[in-house]
């Protein structure tokens, strides 16, 4: 029998597993009959480790022991500012590897363990593993999990590491609200063409993705987001306002671990409640000295004005998702709501009157429709005949060509517009000068044939190239794009011992470019067609011109006969330099360095034999310029 998929959403405070079967989506209950299970680790005193439920419980009386919010750290560096701001007022302790990455210290029955963020999320990833592998009753170990849309290349690569680690094998890393609008779809049947956005606001993690459903088709449209905000900064908020109050009225301030981990977990369950109660109290039974019971009252309306500013901030990312978009606002037939946090009824008021009053989607259970996503995503992918699912589809394309530029600034496409993800381009370059040493690698995004007009996307320089004659060191670039929203650059010296070759990785998430940028890119590229196609004629004789004099030197040079041919030397030293500085609309004066070029030189390379020259013919011949335009 074929092999099930799950999905997995593996989020900041909580996680869900889900599985689709029989033409619907179940969630997988934890071995302690839980739906949900909190990202939760606790090394007891003596031995083991508990994950979810009972490691939250067990923490509070030995808080230094206790791991969360660990997905904040993943695939951060120690030093960047973020890992210490978040990490303020957490109760364990972190210290920095050589590699300059996060390790958090546990101290279990006096023996120091040194956990990175990514082999934490693997313990958690490991657990989920085992009870879904209990409840099936079967091995599982393919699966699709999500992650936040604004996740970068290497917070990608350590939630790929973490879940490798436990055994899995993972189809794809879904972004967290596609896979809510997965979800959304599959319960909601329409024929016609509509786009929805989704706002996906969790325990760590805020994404926000406009998408436009046709018939079967779901296409990412934009994303937008902050990974740095959920409903931990609401808590962090709470934690400083109550302390602020016990301090003021008993001049008590919190500082052991285990009071701060009492008043985190307090102000957390008074946030929940104050989503559906006006008001609330915090109980601190034992908490004051000299106080039995300490009882601080919360009105919603108290929470919303401290929170005012981070909710404002939500909803100028929805703005900028839809500007970004070139949708307009009305346009937009649904909000899908999903993530704990969006239970606030402040932030469903504040949505629902930045779009004139819309009526919102909310799912039953914003906790679990992001692993029921990810399940609906996994059956997209199983060969299970259980798994069968014919109701959706979801396409991914590049949307805009991937390439490099050669020495003239000239686009030379690697991947083409509208090839299915994972794509793969390749090319092979030569260096130009005599001993080059390294070549850099620019890469962009879009249409036109001058690489200004494009986007930049990243850049490499592979170094330590085997010295050799002008243009006889060969560099095979190759480009890849996978399902992870992963781009990967490699470039690789043609050599026997293969050894000279670096890559680089960029992020390379669909509806980072909003169909408003795509579709001005392509009416651009349609609009200058004929200049391009002038740009490519300059840029191609230009090229010719600097590669010919570049070889004429070295075969002059090679052979000792500079100062036999002193003049035709330094014209070309001169023609090259010149060449060089050439903007484009310099056509003429390029035409008159070629002429010239060919007049002073062509006879003496020919009747001395000159190796590597390029030949005029090329350069008379008519170019095809079919091929680099996409449109
Ligand atoms: P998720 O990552 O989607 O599981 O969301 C977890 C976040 O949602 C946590 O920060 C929770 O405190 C928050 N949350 C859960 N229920 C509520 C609620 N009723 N009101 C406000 N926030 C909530």
């Amino acid at each position: 029998m074929e092999d099930l998929v799950i999905g997995i959403d593996l989020g900041t405070t909580n996680c869900c597993v889900s599985i689709y079967r029989d033409g619907h989506t179940k969630i997988l209950e934890n071995d302690s009959g839980g739906y949900i299970t909190p990202s939760f680790i606790f090394f007891p005193s003596l031995d083991g480790i508990l994950v979810g439920e009972h490691a939250k419980k067990m923490a509070e009386s030995k808080p230094e022991n206790g791991i969360y919010v660990i997905k904040r750290l993943l695939g951060k560096k120690y030093d960047e500012a973020f890992t210490h701001h978040k990490l303020n007022g957490l109760p364990f302790q972190m210290e920095c590897n050589s590699a300059n990455d996060p390790v958090i210290v546990i101290n279990q029955s006096n023996k120091i363990l040194k956990k990175t963020p990514q082999e934490l999320c693997s313990i958690i990833l490991q657990k989920l593993k085992n009870d879904v592998e209990k409840k099936l009753r079967k091995e599982v170990n393919k699966v699709v999990i999500t992650v936040p849309a604004y996740f970068n290349v290497s917070q990608r690569e350590a939630t790929l590491a973490a879940a490798k680690i436990a055994g899995f094998s993972v189809l794809k890393l879904l972004n967290e609200p596609t896979a809510a609008a997965l979800t959304y779809y599959h319960e909601n049947d329409s024929s016609e063409t509509n786009y929805s956005l989704v706002y996906d606001l969790g325990g760590g993690t805020f994404d926000v993705a406009l998408l436009k459903r046709e018939k079967l088709n779901i296409e990412i449209i934009s994303v937008n987001g902050d990974t740095s905000l959920g409903g931990q900064d609401f808590d962090n908020l709470l934690v400083d306002y109550i302390s602020k109050k016990l301090q003021s009225t008993y001049n008590f301030k919190p500082k052991e671990k285990d009071e701060y981990c009492i008043l985190r977990s307090s102000c957390e369950q008074a946030k929940k409640t104050l989503s559906f109660a006006e008001e609330t109290t915090i109980n601190l039974r034992g908490f004051v000295e000299n106080h039995k019971k300490v009882e601080i009252h919360l009105k919603r309306e108290e929470f919303e004005t401290i929170a005012d500013d981070l909710f404002q901030r939500t909803i100028q990312v929805v703005d900028n998702c839809i500007k970004a978009s070139g949708i307009q606002k009305d346009c937009i037939d649904e909000v899908i709501l999903s993530g704990g946090s969006t239970r606030i009824p402040r932030i469903q008021k504040m949505l629902s009157d930045y779009f004139g009053g819309k009526k919102l989607n909310t799912f039953v259970n914003p906790d679990e429709c992001v692993a029921e996503g990810a399940a609906i995503q996994g059956a997209m992918f199983s060969k299970n005949p259980e798994q069968e699912i014919t109701k959706m589809q979801m396409t991914d394309v590049i949307p805009l060509s991937i390439g490099t530029d050669n020495h003239v600034g000239q686009m030379i496409f690697l991947i083409k517009r509208n090839t299915a993800i994972p794509a793969f381009g390749t090319s092979n370059f030569n260096t130009l000068d005599n001993n080059q040493t390294h070549m850099s690698i620019d890469i962009y995004e879009g249409e036109r044939a001058n690489v200004q007009d494009n986007r930049f996307l990243g850049e490499m320089t592979l170094q330590d190239l085997t010295p050799a004659p002008p243009g006889q060191c060969t560099i095979k670039l190759s480009i890849n794009v996978d399902e992870n929203g992963i781009l990967t650059v490699s470039a690789q010296e043609e050599r026997e011992d293969g050894e000279n070759n670096k890559e680089i990785k960029i992020n390379y998430v669909r509806g980072n470019r909003s169909e408003g940028e795509i579709k001005n890119t392509l009416t651009d590229a349609e609009e200058y067609k004929k200049e391009d196609e002038r740009f490519i004629t300059f840029s191609e004789r230009k090229s010719f011109l600097i590669k010919y004099c570049e070889r004429f030197l070295y075969n002059l040079d090679a052979k000792n006969i500079s100062e036999k041919y002193r003049s035709a030397y330094e014209t070309c030293q001169e023609t090259k330099l010149k060449a060089e500085q050439l903007n484009f609309q310099e056509e003429n004066i390029l035409e008159n360095l070629i002429g010239n070029i060919k007049g002073q030189c062509e006879a003496v390379a020919q009747s001395n034999n000159f190796e590597f020259m390029p030949e005029f013919v090329d350069l008379d011949s008519d170019l095809d310029l079919s091929d680099y335009f996409t449109v």
